[in-house]
């Protein structure tokens, strides 16, 4: 089995499930020194609505803005990790870099965290690209880390052609227009648990803005998740 970071052979010991059930192991799994190389939320105490980490518990300054915002919206996001500079430099070997091996980093992790939606018939819901941003770099990174951890996929928005988010500074993002538009019908909608998924939350704009899109054709509930926060 090979480090699906690194790319090192990892020798362990096998656990029970891997030794009883040998098809329960995995191909890709992060190796000890990889793993220690990115800080897992839980580690340091964050905010309540979207794992923003803070120095004491509560709501962080961009919850309390959205939810005064969008005071119809009941939404709050989870992260696997904390956007930190490990963090950062591995996303853009994966997205900027378009090392594209590299959907299988965390596919352990992000079946793991998504089992319980899945359990729960949640459709989940990737963060598209414009088509011009799709053709540039050839992937989706967040259907394509979805995909890989064998996690079904459900497409139900559309983006239009806006610049590229990681170009610019806090208040640009936030003043960024809604760059999404319906692609499934309303009726696929209705009724339903939706998670969106993203790669990392920043300011929550993205986000907020696919949920509030959504919230219109009415489903039972919205739930974010992104790799880092
Ligand atoms: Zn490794
Ligand atoms: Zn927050």
């Amino acid at each position: 089995m090979k480090c699906s970071y690194c790319n090192h052979e990892i020798i362990r010991n096998l656990n029970f499930w891997e030794l009883l059930v040998p098809q329960k192991m995995k191909e890709w799994e992060l190796c000890h020194a990889c793993r220690q190389k990115f800080t897992f939320q839980g580690q340091v105490s964050n905010c309540s609505g979207c794992q923003k980490p803070m120095t004491k518990p509560g709501l962080c300054g961009d919850c309390q803005f959205w939810r005064s915002f969008y005071p119809q919206l009941e939404f709050q996001q989870k992260s696997l990790f904390v956007y930190d500079a490990a963090f950062s430099e591995w996303l853009k070997e994966y997205k900027i870099l378009g090392n594209y091996q590299l959907r299988h980093t965390f596919t352990k992790e992000v079946e793991g965290h998504l089992k319980k939606y899945r359990k729960e018939n949640f459709l989940i819901c990737p963060l598209p690209l414009s088509k011009k941003r799709y053709q540039e770099r050839g992937f989706n990174q967040v259907s394509s880390f979805l995909t890989a951890a064998e996690i079904p996929i459900t497409e139900l928005l559309k983006r239009r052609e806006t610049a590229p988010q990681s170009l610019k500074n806090r208040q640009e993002r936030l003043a960024m227009p809604q760059p999404f538009k319906l692609k499934a019908a309303p009726e696929k909608i209705k009724g339903k648990k939706i998670l969106l998924v993203d790669d990392v939350y920043t300011t929550g704009r993205t986000m907020y803005y696919a949920a509030v899109l959504l919230q219109s054709a009415g489903p039972q509930q919205i739930l974010g998740f992104s790799l880092a926060r």
